[in-house]
């Protein structure tokens, strides 16, 4: 997945992206004007229409002013003064405006501000009428404009908020087919954008808060996806804690069944760089190995030297690290996960025939499991057990198609129509993943399908082991 920015919005650059490896292109809606988004995303469909994209929704992020072009550098022990945005709408190493004059009134002597992702940190001091004066603690470079973090004490806004309803109601009517939310707190933050959008459009919960992984469970019941964003997660938390909340998530969105992404400073230094440090690799490479189903460039693709370059070197990291992936270690595991977190009825029953599917693939040496599936949940439902075979969702949409970009190892063949019969499904699929080089005469597919009674209640209940003649 990766973060399109200024650095990755031409037509030919996209176009390369989705050549190097990109699946999933995030649209952030932090910056610029709704009509730019809308440009960025038609651009995006346009010159890269196989990738899935993700709509992120900023929430009650707090910015600084904008900072000079090229940044400044913040000194450690010097003095900056803090001030509503009013005051100044541009950022200097002396003056930072902040686009909530609230947060600046709430600030008291001794609250620690972080900018960006915590790298610059700066200490209230004291302060005279709106501004507050600020010793800058520890030191670096800020550009653009950065996040800025105050204890969680001073103030707690709602999301999503009026800014992001305008902005979503906009972008669905462009077909969007994937929105995160930002600063989730509950799953009622979600359940809020899911009323919004309607069944089809997946919904994401991006975890950065303390409350969130609180209610991690209650979150996961309700999201549709899951991001660790490790960036905004870091500020609010002890750094160090950052590590076990990302595998405490990736082992809970496994037992949920939701699709998990890591995200957030993986291939940091190639903002600037052509190769990434050894520790950058190796980061990437334990996600795949804990499971995450995707891992996603930030900056290094949204405002780095090369944005295709980061994508090539994600994509052979996570290629080699997939080489290595445990099957037999993660079967051992799937007992405990299998049922752990399932409700009652149709959640169960796609379950079992997952996990049914699954271990006839190992029994039967499958060549393929083929997930015929409408609104995707089928191959969904499949991709947590990682059988040792290709997955191929079979498919009549196009945006069911976009959305399984972000499963694990789900590849996706367009099937002609909608199907009347299961019959007609599995042929459909069979038909669609032969032709496709998935499956020749003699292999045995594993064939999985949804019930076609009731569409309100998707429930993936037919299981077929089938030898292609
Ligand atoms: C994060 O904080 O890790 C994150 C992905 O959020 P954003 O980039 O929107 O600040």
């Amino acid at each position: 997945m990766a973060t399109i920015g200024p650095a990755s919005d031409s037509p030919a650059v996209l176009a390369a992206m989705q050549d190097a490896g990109m699946d999933v292109a995030r649209l952030p809606l932090a910056h610029g004007s709704i009509d730019e988004a809308v440009a960025r995303l038609r651009r995006v469909r346009e010159a890269a229409p196989e990738v899935g994209v993700l709509v992120d929704l900023p929430g009650p992020k707090i910015r600084t002013t904008a900072f000079p072009e090229g940044g400044v550098n913040l000194v450690t022990g010097t003095e900056v003064d803090i001030c509503p945005q009013g005051l100044a709408p541009h950022s200097s190493e002396e003056r930072i405006g902040v686009s909530l004059p609230e947060l600046v009134e709430s600030l008291q002597e001794g609250d620690r501000v972080a900018l960006g992702d915590g790298g610059v940190a700066l200490m209230v001091e004291k302060r005279d009428g709106y501004t507050v004066r600020a010793r800058v603690l520890a030191g670096g470079k800020v550009q653009g404009r950065p996040g800025v973090t105050a204890p969680a004490t001073r103030l707690s806004l709602k999301t999503p908020t009026p800014e992001d309803i305008e902005r979503l109601e906009v972008l669905l009517a462009e077909g969007i087919e994937s929105v995160a939310v930002s600063f989730v707190r509950t799953a009622s933050d979600l359940e809020t954008v899911k009323s919004l959008v309607g069944r089809e459009v997946l919904v994401c919960a991006k975890m950065e808060t303390p409350e969130a992984v609180g209610e991690m469970d209650d979150i996961l019941r309700v999201a549709d996806t899951v991001m660790v964003a490790r960036g905004d997660l870091g500020v609010r938390v002890p750094f160090e804690d950052v590590p076990h909340i990302q595998k405490k998530l990736i082992r809970s969105c496994i037992a949920w069944g939701r699709p998990v992404i890591t995200a957030t400073q993986m291939l940091e230094s190639m903002v600037n760089s052509p190769v990434p440090t050894r520790a950058e690799v190796t980061d990437v490479a334990n996600a795949v190995f804990d499971g995450t189903s995707a891992v996603m460039l930030s900056g290094e693709s949204a405002i780095g030297v090369d944005p295709v370059n980061a994508v090539a070197t994600m994509a052979r990291i996570a290629r080699r690290a997939d080489l290595d992936f445990d099957s037999h270690q993660w079967s051992r595991n799937l007992p405990i996960q299998h049922f752990a977190s399932e409700g009652a009825g149709s959640a169960r029953i796609t379950a079992a025939i997952g996990a049914a599917a699954w271990r006839a693939a190992i029994d039967e040496k499958a060549a393929v499991v083929i997930a015929c599936t409408n609104s995707g949940a089928t191959a969904r439902a499949i991709t947590r057990y990682r059988p040792p075979c290709p997955i191929v969702a079979a498919t009549p949409f196009a945006f069911t198609a976009r959305q399984l970009t972000t499963s694990w190892g789900v590849d996706t063949v367009l099937v002609p129509a909608e199907a009347k019969s299961t019959d007609e499904a599995v042929d459909n699929g069979i038909e669609a993943a032969r032709l496709a080089g998935y499956a020749k005469p003699g292999d045995v597919a594993v064939v999985l399908a949804g019930s076609l009674h009731d569409p309100t209640s998707p429930v993936t209940d037919t299981l077929r082991l089938v030898r292609i003649y």
